[in-house]
């Protein structure tokens, strides 16, 4: 039988928009020692807009860089995916789509192999140029992605991203009630650190892939921790999974919500705090 303090603190959390997925995990959500986020999608808006294209061959201009990595990324749904496709008026058909776990992703387009990829990932291939409109972009808070046809590179797309303004109230409580606060992403240094500090989150990590996202959660739990995390993305999966309290925020994808305990129906980084409270209530009450 579900004890009735459960049900209908069940009851409550549904009417904010709190789904319990898991009880356990729910009664673990009263006091958690660390609360990590995902940048994308989670601590921000996650609708990306694009800001700068670049060509680095002359014989291809700024649209047909957009169109093939429009093309590829009409398979994903990575919010990046998404402002680079909204940008297009006319989607080309891809192949043989393949998603880069948190570095990129790649298809067929007119019969090139085109890759959209991070700039670590990038450079790691030995793929990245000297470029000057390249070191000046990438000392701005944007998501840079970069463009390669048949492993050559073509270009760059830069994108813009709105920080969630309930975030910051979200981290601030946390800090307050003694709770660590991390970010991890797999954007670039410069991004996390103009989110980091926009929000006042002093430790975070970029430019890391979703099987090192779920390393710092191990290594966080091996240290004694209860870790919280919270995300939104198919990149999230395996730490939410790992999580004593995975977290997904509602707009997020279903793999996210798969592999999640609670779900955040309204996207709103200050339900995580709601979600404490109500779990304390509950267990308290029982006791
Ligand atoms: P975050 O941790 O910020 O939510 P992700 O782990 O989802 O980011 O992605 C990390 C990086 O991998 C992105 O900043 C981007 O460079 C690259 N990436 C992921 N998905 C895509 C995609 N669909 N198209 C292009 N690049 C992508
Ligand atoms: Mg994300």
């Amino acid at each position: 039988a579900i004890p009735l303090v459960i049900a209908v603190s069940t009851a409550i959390s549904a009417g904010r928009g709190i789904l319990i997925r898991n009880r356990k995990a729910f009664e673990n959500a009263m006091n958690p020692d660390v609360v990590v986020f995902d940048k994308t999608g989670t601590l921000t808006v996650g609708e990306l807009g694009i800001t700068d294209v670049i060509s680095f061959d002359p014989e291809m201009d700024e649209g047909e860089i957009l169109s093939y990595a429009a093309a590829v990324e009409s398979a994903s749904s990575h919010p990046i995916a998404r402002g680079i496709v909204e940008a297009v008026d006319e989607v080309l058909p891809v192949e043989n789509f393949a998603a880069i776990g948190g570095r990129g992703v790649m298809g067929h387009v007119n019969g090139s192999r085109v890759k959209v990829l991070s700039y670590s990932y990038t450079e790691e291939l030995g793929l990245m140029v000297k470029d000057p409109r390249v070191d000046e972009l990438m000392e701005q808070p944007k998501t840079t992605v970069f463009v390669t046809v048949n492993d050559e590179l073509k270009g760059c797309i830069a994108l813009a991203d709105v920080i969630r303004p309930e975030a910051r109230e979200a981290t601030r409580i946390l800090k307050s009630r003694g709770v660590r606060c991390l970010m991890l992403t797999g954007d670039s240094q410069r991004v996390a650190e103009w989110v980091a500090s926009e929000l006042g989150i002093e430790e975070y990590q970029a430019e890391l892939i979703p099987q090192e996202k779920y390393e710092v959660i191990r290594g966080l739990q091996d240290d004694g921790l209860r870790v919280a995390v919270v995300g939104d993305g198919v990149n999230d999966a395996p730490a939410l999974a790992q999580a004593d309290i995975g977290i997904a925020i509602g707009a997020g994808t279903d793999v996210a919500i798969e592999s999640a305990d609670v779900v955040l129906v309204r996207s709103n980084p200050l339900d995580v705090v709601d979600l404490m409270d109500l779990a304390s209530a509950t267990y308290s009450k029982m006791k």
